[in-house]
């Protein structure tokens, strides 16, 4: 992304949160984002994904230009290529937990067996084997998030956007989401952003970067 600008006005001032931000993520790369809350992280991750559009500036995924699409064009690659891990996890409490997973495969134009099949082999992978009947409500925080993590990767997106995914959870069951998400990533060779206030991310991050004043300054690991 290229000199993205973005600021909020709610009518009687003008607060610039993102005042020229450059950043580039590879393949593979894990990249740490810092920054108190209300620094912008978030709405750092939503014009990356496209669902919130900066005033001015450049996102490009995969080689092509997020930000020159039209809505429905966004819509399609935002749901081949990223995959999101919240701080509140985020699934459908109405699907089942296999649904959950499988639902990026259904939404990306897999066939319904072909999107189980796959949720079934990734909940394995997180330990959440036997669950896939269960719905989200059933769970505890560290397993809905093992789920989220699936869920997040079952199309094997070329980029996962994690916004505080341990945010929630006890200082353990964080580490243990942790080593999992990120172990995932690597063999897949996916890039991901997390913003954090974690010492545990920034210790395995290859790069960690601060926004600060709206721009964001590299920030030794
Ligand atoms: P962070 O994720 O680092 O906590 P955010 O991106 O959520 O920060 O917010 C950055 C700033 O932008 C905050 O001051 C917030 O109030 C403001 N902001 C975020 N979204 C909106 C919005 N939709 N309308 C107005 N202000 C917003």
């Amino acid at each position: 992304m290229r000199a993205i600008h973005k600021a909020y006005d709610d009518g009687t001032t003008r607060q610039e949160v993102l005042a020229g931000v450059d950043l580039d993520v590879r393949s593979g790369e894990l990249v740490a984002l810092l920054g108190p809350s209300g620094s912008g992280k978030s709405t750092l991750l939503n014009i990356i994904a496209g669902l919130d559009p900066p005033d001015s500036g450049s996102v490009e995924l995969a080689g092509q230009s997020v930000t020159s699409l039209d809505e429905r064009s966004r819509t399609l690659l935002r749901r081949r290529d990223i995959g999101f891990v919240f701080q509140f996890f985020n699934l459908v409490p109405t699907l089942t937990v296999a649904e959950n997973v499988a639902l990026p495969l259904e939404l990306t134009g897999s066939a319904r067996a072909a999107g189980r099949a796959a949720a079934a082999s990734l909940l394995h992978r997180v330990g959440i084997a036997g669950r896939d009947d269960s719905f989200p409500d059933e769970l505890s925080g560290g397993e809905q998030q093992r789920v989220a993590i699936a869920r997040a990767l079952a199309h094997r997106p070329r980029l996962v956007l994690a916004d505080e995914p341990t945010g929630n959870l006890d200082h353990a069951t964080g580490q243990r989401v942790l080593d999992l998400l990120t172990g995932l990533v690597r063999e897949f060779d996916t890039a991901m952003l997390i913003a954090t206030h974690s010492t545990e991310v920034v210790a395995r991050a290859d790069r960690v970067l601060t926004l600060r004043d709206g721009v964001l300054v590299d920030t030794a690991a």
